[in-house]
């Protein structure tokens, strides 16, 4: 039972697995993993891509921390000179020192200030700075406190509501008997310059920002973000806080942010100070382009496996089954005893040329083979109906012709004649003469009934031993009483010696039969009236000719004997 099942799966199998499945899957065993290679090298070159943005930028933002700490240095520079100065010699000196000295090549720094012990700025390089009161600032208590640089965040200048940060420097460090602060306004504007080599490429944006998250700085396509804090945009809120809390000067820190995009976010601390450069990465912008160059390698794919499938298909239809389906039909015809079709070779791929040879070579033998069949059945169907001693029709031949002219009289509405010779004393004639010559004289006698029978186109045949029969179509009665008597007649004047008949040579007894065939009567019937002539003319006395009356017995009493 499992054999049976596992034979139906296999010709079923089989079945799907034809020529056209196995030749498309052959072509796209070749084809895919050409085209999964290039898809798999365009992956591989999204990685290094985004690895090397990466990596790019992370020593970019090392790059413009680095510049940004040596502004820092800068302005540290200039905030402890000058707190030296004011703690030599006193503020009116330093003042005027400070005045004259702000160097014109450190164009970040907008003004620098010294903020007396009552907290009130004492001296400016901007006029109008002085007489203000900066006690409340942080960065100045801080400065106080920790007797240290410190770098404020992100401010607004009271007077001209500008952005800037501040950096205070106490006097304290040099003279801890003062409580002067020295600061120094610096202008945004420059450090965003700076970072200007970080801008201006889709999903990369970057930003300086304060230890409150508000922005410091930004390249100039992103300037507008400068001076607002990180909270009004989520998601770089988020890559700030990330960078903010991970407490490492500099870093990288990928995760997928709250709109379902990977960033990459590289981050890095000013030495110095709270502020952090922040370069942040979307992945898929970054790698739109070789995500566009993927999408249509894969396209492509589809593409090229659908045109190597139609193409495989078109293929095995062409070169495979179409020739074999041509020499399928065509053998079907041959076999169904269309002798002449033959394979058309010029149709065919060179590959089946061979086949449709042999196949025509076979059909031509076949046909030549059948059509010997043929004449050599004929011959023996002539030979089946030729009796081989006169060269007469048999009793078959005979009967076929009978059949035929029958129904052609019937036909044509004519009379048909039919004459039973037999020989008289012809057993007698072979214990007389021998058999051999029996023979002979039967020979003789048929040459001479053909002679007659073709001057009165009629057809003689060897009814059986020594009985000859003749067929007269289109003969009445009395016309085929004529011709049986020139028949007895002629043998007699043969003269062929019999000398144990009473009549001293071969002679012979005839019965003659003549009908209208009709539907009513059969070719047997005048076989038998023919028959009963010819008993009738042994009964005469022999060499004899009777003639049966057949139409006229019929009329009068159908198919009764004439005697
Ligand atoms: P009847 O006049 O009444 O016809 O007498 P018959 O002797 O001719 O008739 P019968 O039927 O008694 O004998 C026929 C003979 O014909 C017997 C047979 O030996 C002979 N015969 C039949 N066929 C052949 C043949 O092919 N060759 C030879 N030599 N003799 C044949
Ligand atoms: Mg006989
Ligand atoms: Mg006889």
């Amino acid at each position: 039972m499992s054999r049976v099942i596992f034979s139906r799966n296999r010709v079923k199998l089989k079945k799907l697995l034809g020529i056209r499945t196995r030749l498309a899957l052959l072509a796209l065993m070749l084809v895919a993993p050409l085209m999964l290679e290039r898809v798999r090298s365009l992956e591989e070159t999204r990685t290094k891509q985004l690895a090397q943005t990466s990596e790019e930028y992370k020593s970019l933002v090392q790059h413009s921390a680095d510049t940004q700490r040596e502004i820092i240095s800068s302005v540290e520079t200039i905030l402890k000179s000058t707190a030296y100065i004011r703690a030599a010699g006193g503020i009116g000196r330093s003042c005027d020192v400070m005045r004259a000295s702000l160097p014109s090549n450190l164009p970040w720094i907008r003004s620098v200030m010294i903020v007396g012990n009552d907290g009130r700025i004492q001296c400016s390089t901007t006029n109008t700075y002085v007489g203000i009161d900066v006690s409340d600032r942080p960065y100045l208590i801080k400065a106080r406190e920790t007797r240290n640089f410190v770098f404020s965040d992100f401010i607004l200048a009271r007077p001209t509501n500008t952005p800037l940060i501040m950096a205070a420097y106490p006097v304290s460090a040099i003279d801890p008997d003062s409580d002067a602060v020295i600061l120094a306004s610096i202008n945004i504007d420059w450090m965003s310059k700076i970072m200007a080599n970080l801008g201006g490429r889709p999903g990369i944006s970057s930003v300086l920002v304060d230890s409150s998250g508000t922005v410091l700085a930004a390249p100039a396509d992103q300037a507008s973000r400068i001076g607002k804090p990180l909270d009004s945009v989520p998601l770089l809120s988020a890559i700030a806080h990330k960078a903010l809390v991970s407490g490492a000067p500099s870093g990288s820190i990928a995760f997928a942010a709250a709109d379902g995009s990977n960033r990459l976010v590289n981050f890095a601390q000013i030495p110095g100070t709270q502020s952090r450069l922040i370069v942040n990465i979307d992945e898929a912008k970054v790698t739109a382009a070789i995500n566009r160059e993927i999408r249509t390698a894969l396209l492509q794919l589809g593409f090229v496996c659908l045109f190597v499938l139609f193409g495989a298909l078109v293929g095995a239809e062409k070169l495979i089954i179409q020739p074999i389906e041509m020499m399928t039909g065509m053998a079907k015809r041959f076999g169904e005893g269309e002798w002449s079709a033959r394979v058309g070779r010029s149709k065919l791929p060179a590959e089946f040329v061979p086949l449709a040879r042999a196949f025509n070579a076979m059909a031509a033998q076949l046909s030549q083979r059948e059509r010997e069949m043929v004449a050599t059945n004929d011959r023996l169907t002539v030979m089946a109906s030729i009796d081989m001693l006169t060269g007469l029709a048999n009793r078959r031949g005979f009967q076929s012709r009978l059949d035929f002219e029958w129904m052609r009289s019937q036909q044509y509405d004519s009379e048909l004649s039919l004459m039973m010779i037999d020989v008289d004393h012809f057993k007698l004639y072979n214990d007389t003469y021998g058999h051999p010559e029996g023979d002979a004289c039967l020979t003789r006698l048929g040459e001479t009934l053909s002679g007659i029978a073709a001057d009165n186109m009629g057809f003689a045949g060897r009814y059986g031993g020594e009985e000859f029969c003749l067929l007269l179509p289109n003969t009445d009665a009395a016309r085929a009483s004529e011709i049986g008597e020139v028949i007895r007649a002629t043998v007699q004047s043969l003269g062929i010696p019999h000398a144990t008949s009473s009549h001293r040579s071969v002679t012979v007894s005839i019965g003659i039969a003549c009908t209208l065939p009709n539907e009513t009567q059969r070719p047997g019937d005048l076989i038998e009236a023919a028959d009963a002539a010819l008993y009738a003319a042994k009964h005469r006395g022999r060499n004899t000719v009777v003639e049966h009356g057949f139409v006229k017995l019929v009329d009068e009493a159908g198919m009764a004997l004439a005697s």
